[in-house]
């Protein structure tokens, strides 16, 4: 069933693969052309279940997404691992990484300079353009959780999802190396 929530996954696999600094073309090929197709079919197929075309665009988005991922993920899921592990909360993967994902291209902004460019042209929008503020607005319009505190998070698990997200596989491969303090100065900024 697709839902935004899962769509966003989608979105997050593909910007994350692109970003990550490990040398794969073809999979940043792929990523791109998934963002794209995701970029421009999400709404569309939130809103309206029966529009197959959208629904075809946002699967081969999910495939594409999946298909090049092993270039590398980065903090996004670094974050959204342990928190999909809370005990007792069982969070959304996708909605998590939805949420995520701003705070994370913030962080990373000052080192994907030589990308923004094309990041903005798969997310269908001008060079120069905030992509994580796009990010948030999208989140809205398709009905996400504001942020991790809405969706039943607290600030008491801040302290071991930073240790958790440091020794997740996806830590490695985010364009800029984070430390505890900036996982969660983006929790915060999640929040
Ligand atoms: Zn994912």
């Amino acid at each position: 069933m697709l839902t935004a929530a899962t769509g966003m996954d989608a979105m997050a696999h593909c910007i994350e693969t692109f970003c990550a600094p490990s040398v794969n073309p073809p999979a940043e090929v792929i990523a791109l052309d998934g963002l794209r197709r995701a970029s421009a079919n999400i709404e569309i197929a939130t809103r309206d279940g029966t529009n197959r075309q959208a629904r075809w665009e946002m699967m081969m988005a999910a495939m594409e997404g999946a298909m090049a991922f092993q270039k590398g993920l980065g903090a996004v899921h670094a974050l959204s691992h342990p928190m999909g592990a809370l005990p007792g909360r069982p969070l959304h993967h996708g909605t998590l990484n939805a949420v995520l994902l701003p705070a994370v291209l913030e962080f990373n902004a000052p080192v994907l300079e030589g990308k923004k460019a094309t990041l903005n042209a798969g997310l269908g929008l001008a060079a120069d353009a905030d992509p994580a503020a796009h990010i948030r607005t999208l989140n809205s319009r398709l009905g996400l959780p504001a942020g991790l505190g809405a969706m039943g998070v607290t600030r008491a698990d801040f302290g071991a999802v930073a240790d958790a997200a440091l020794k997740d596989h996806c830590h490695q491969t985010n364009p800029r190396l984070a430390s505890r303090d900036d996982y969660l100065a983006m929790l915060d900024a999640s929040f």
